[in-house]
């Protein structure tokens, strides 16, 4: 499986068929740069981290509570002192490279907690959207909306009939840019991921690395580590996942009640789920085990029809 970004740098400016090009690719190839990309990441990621903890923004150095009108940055999208919507219109006329944005947003929300601040559930998506998902950090929440017209670009339109995404930002519940406000147009590189996606969807899959949301619990193998990994919560309206299960136990033959009682004390002293400690105590039963998202993980905001 290959991260779209990885080759863009070579064949970036190549107007070659992408469909033959990622089926010409060697698994060696594929997996060189499936590696190469994730170190890069990996090094982007650490200086993003390092930075933070000093409250400083790893892309322009400054700290994240303030801005330059003159020098635009991801970190205007954390609300800096001062900061008025008049100083986006420029910012967000030109391409800001949107899978970029996406990992910045990504990223700082999972520093505060993993996964529970960012739903980009499918499931929960209008399907008529081609990306659409919603992320809280602090008292601050964006969303994302593309939908296929805005994808092309909107036809007899002055500002926008270029391919271009929405957001929308809310700061305390209130909203600080509505999703028409601006037609952010995409980048060069975002329309070759965006074709790498659209071209060779078997072969390139958009990774979230270190910027994971509830979308994992739509991967199965992300699944299974996950159920292995969770532990118990006393505080379940904070929880990042709810899950329930179903123990049925062979024909004839029943859980006695001190077994029972035994794993859920078990259970609360070790923090481990007391589905895994059933599984110890009645191995001949099957488990049916759902994962949800929690109580907290925000709603996805949608956009309504153009007028
Ligand atoms: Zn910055
Ligand atoms: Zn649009």
């Amino acid at each position: 499986m290959g991260n779209p970004q990885n080759v863009v740098s070579n064949i970036y400016r190549n107007p070659m068929n992408l469909r033959e090009f990622f089926d010409n690719l060697t698994p060696e190839q594929i997996e060189d740069g499936n590696r190469k990309q994730f170190d890069e990441n990996k090094r982007v990621y650490k200086e993003f981290v390092t930075a933070y903890k000093f409250g400083n923004c790893s892309l322009c150095s400054l700290p994240l509570t303030e801005f330059i009108s003159f020098k635009p940055c991801f970190h205007w999208f954390l609300r800096p002192h001062g900061i008025k919507k008049k100083h986006f219109q420029k910012y967000l006329s030109t391409p800001i490279g949107f899978f970029q944005f996406d990992s910045y947003i990504r990223w700082i929300a999972n520093l505060n907690s993993p996964y529970k601040n960012i739903n980009d559930l499918k499931c929960e998506m209008n399907p008529t959207k081609i990306i659409e998902y919603t992320i809280r950090y602090k008292n601050i929440e964006w969303s994302v909306s593309i939908g296929k017209t805005d994808r092309q670009g909107h036809p007899d339109t002055k500002n926008a009939n270029m391919p271009h995404f929405h957001i929308q930002m809310k700061v305390d519940n209130k909203i600080f840019i509505r999703f028409n406000d601006f037609h952010i147009p995409f980048s060069n590189e975002d329309i070759f991921t965006l074709r790498s996606m659209e071209e060779a969807p078997d072969k390139v899959v958009w990774r979230n690395t270190f910027g994971e949301g509830m979308s994992i619990l739509e991967d199965d193998e992300a699944f299974d580590q996950l159920d292995k990994l969770m532990t118990r919560t006393d505080d379940p309206e904070n929880a990042t996942f709810n899950t329930g299960t179903l123990v049925q136990m062979p024909e004839g033959e029943t859980m006695d009640g001190e077994t029972l009682s035994k794993a859920f004390k078990e259970s609360k002293e070790t923090r481990i789920p007391v589905r895994h400690i059933l599984k110890k105590y009645f191995p001949q039963a099957s488990f049916m085990t759902e994962i949800t998202p929690g109580d907290s993980v925000p709603e996805i905001s949608k956009r309504s029809p153009r007028k």
